[in-house]
């Protein structure tokens, strides 16, 4: 059993341990600890919400941090203003045997004179929501340009609340040879973005079940009005110009209707479903494996058994009656350990149901919104 003391800590953050009554280190904190303080590196640690991420990059920073300056050396960014009061809270814990560690929480809706006094009096770690942050930096009012570690926590709830603009522009705002730790429970695509152009070879650990294939399947899902479940559909393509999908609808008649209505307004759609004669479903299979089609509309029975590689979203046009046609719906994606997107549109009261899977898949579904025109204007083809 590995202990706190086997993990390269100074006795003072020992100590804090102690007094916060925790016995062993969790999963993700022995395994990031020892290799945030042995290196100076850049990080990608994925583990599950509770599972002590905040211990795993706080005990560290604050060890690295050079106490007797007063300098901002760290910068922690986090989603909101009560994860940031509470880092700030749980790094006062940590540090409460060292002298002169400052830490500061900086967000929104409090006042910004105060808080850019307190920045102002020396505060090594900042912590802070993206928004406010961004605010403070374009009115001179904090200096991150020399800080030596960026903590991206809950990247992936960050970028899920639209603040990926903010993080760029943070980010670029520090220095290039500082060492980047990012935290996140899932690692949707906008989260590999951000590691692919800020960070430089991170070493990567993932903590908990890695119950293998659907881990690497990111569940979304779009409030629609039931009217406008089509339009929802055709903009969700138009985003993601790469798309080759399984769309799933309830009946044969739906999955008629779509296809069609796809195929009307321009998109390589094709229909699979039981009212089709075998001829017809082997040609709309083989166009579909040779990618001629990219948006296959499906029944669950037409589209059962189909093992195509390489499918980048599943949509759930209509949700199943059963959650365990969700999961099979969703396993179409994300196969031999590629990522893949499983999106679903769903009426205001059928947000309950999401509940209910997430429960049954021990994952969470990130709430996302349907693009607007302007998104689509703005994507590279
Ligand atoms: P996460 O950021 O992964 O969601 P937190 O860092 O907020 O998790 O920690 C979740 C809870 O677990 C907190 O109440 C924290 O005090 C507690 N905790 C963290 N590490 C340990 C540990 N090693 N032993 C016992 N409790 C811990
Ligand atoms: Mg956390």
């Amino acid at each position: 059993m590995t202990k706190f003391t086997d993990l390269g800590l100074d006795q003072s953050l020992i100590d804090a341990v102690t007094d916060l009554g925790f016995e062993k280190p969790s999963e993700v904190q022995e395994k990031a600890i020892p290799i945030l303080l042995e290196s100076e590196t850049d990080l990608v640690a994925l583990a599950q919400t509770g599972t002590g991420k905040t211990a795993a990059f706080g005990f560290p920073l604050i060890q690295k941090i050079d106490s007797d300056s007063r300098t901002t050396q760290g910068l922690i960014l986090s989603p909101t203003r009560e994860l940031c009061l509470q880092i700030t809270n749980e790094l006062k814990l940590y540090s409460k045997y060292e002298k002169n560690v400052n830490v500061v929480a900086i967000y929104g809706g409090a006042s910004i004179t105060d808080q850019a006094r307190q920045i102002k009096r020396g505060a090594q770690i900042i912590v802070a929501t993206p928004g406010r942050m961004k605010d403070m930096i374009s009115r001179g009012l904090v200096n991150i340009t020399k800080i030596d570690y960026c903590v991206l926590d809950e990247a992936d709830e960050m970028l899920n609340m639209g603040f990926f603009e903010d993080i760029k522009d943070i980010l670029s705002d520090t220095p290039d040879e500082k060492s980047t730790w990012l935290f996140s429970a899932t690692m949707p695509r906008e989260v590999s973005t951000i590691a692919k152009k800020f960070m430089h070879s991170p070493k990567e650990i993932t903590v908990g079940a890695k119950n293998s294939g659907a881990s690497t399947v990111q569940h979304e899902y779009y409030q629609v009005s039931g009217r406008d479940r089509y339009p929802a559909l055709k903009r969700l393509a138009d985003t993601n110009p790469g798309i080759f999908s399984v769309v799933f609808c309830r009946t044969k008649r739906d999955t008629q209707r779509v296809a069609e209505m796809l195929i009307e307004d321009g998109y390589n759609a094709g229909a699979l479903h039981g009212d089709l004669s075998q001829n017809q479903r082997d040609l709309v299979m083989n166009s579909f494996r040779k990618k001629q089609i990219q948006m296959l509309v499906a029944t669950d029975v037409a589209a059962r058994g189909i093992d195509v590689d390489d499918i980048t979203h599943v949509i759930n046009f209509q949700l199943p009656d059963e959650i365990e046609t969700y999961t099979h719906r969703s396993g179409r994606t994300g196969r031999a350990g590629k990522s893949g997107i499983s999106m679903v549109l769903v009426t205001r009261s059928e947000t309950r149901k999401i509940r209910a899977i997430e429960n049954k898949i021990n994952q969470k579904f990130l709430l996302k919104t349907v693009p607007t025109g302007k998104d689509i204007c703005e994507i590279q083809l």
